[in-house]
């Protein structure tokens, strides 16, 4: 009797395979789907349309800052 290695879904394309401990790209199913997510997922993360409470949130507390050290600088 011998054990069955769980069948896994590459996250890249899908394709189930057996699920294989020697594989460096698991659980991709191979280099090119493990690269293919990433640039994907990088994309994504890039492609957040401008973030812009999170611009807004950063710059306005620059400012802020720099305000508080020209009025202090005045005093
Ligand atoms: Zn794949």
């Amino acid at each position: 009797m011998t054990a069955q290695p769980p069948v896994v879904a590459c996250p890249g394309c899908g394709h189930k395979q057996p699920w294989n401990p020697a594989n460096p790209s698991r659980p991709f199913c191979s280099e090119q789907c493990k690269n293919q997510d990433f640039v994907a997922w990088a994309h994504e993360e890039h492609a957040i349309p401008g973030s812009p409470d999170f611009d807004d949130v950063l710059s306005g507390d620059i400012e802020l800052g720099l305000l508080q050290q020209q009025r202090d600088g005045m005093q």
